[in-house]
């Protein structure tokens, strides 16, 4: 039986808007999310502000989403800073198809609701 489910690649980078950033932050600084992880790259920091801010909203943009999902057409997140004119855009660089049974030991199906 085929437990193959896709997810989408991301790239999350620091962007400037027209506000000064108050933050560490960087243009051009970047990590990426494959599967359940975050690469980063050697020499990048990140903010763990920032990082925390955007978590919540990662797994939900790896996914499939309703045309009209504002999740779907959203990607620009501002800094948790409220002076801080950070940006991050959340962009989808590919897929990447992963084993139910690779990720979890519960059965396919479980834990749906009807
Ligand atoms: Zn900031």
């Amino acid at each position: 039986m085929d437990d193959s489910f896709t997810l989408y690649d991301l790239k999350v980078e620091v962007i400037a808007s027209d506000k000064p950033m108050v933050c560490s932050h960087k243009v051009g600084d970047y990590f990426l999310v494959i599967g359940e992880n975050l690469v980063f790259p050697e020499n990048h920091s990140f903010s763990m502000y920032a990082l925390g801010a955007l978590l919540p909203l990662l797994p939900a943009k790896q996914r499939m989403l309703h045309e009209n999902d504002w999740m779907l057409s959203d990607s620009i997140i501002a800094c948790p800073d409220p002076n801080c004119g950070a940006r991050f855009k959340i962009t989808r660089i590919g897929t990447r198809k992963f084993s139910h049974a690779a990720c979890t030991v519960e059965a396919i199906g479980k834990g749906e609701s009807s």
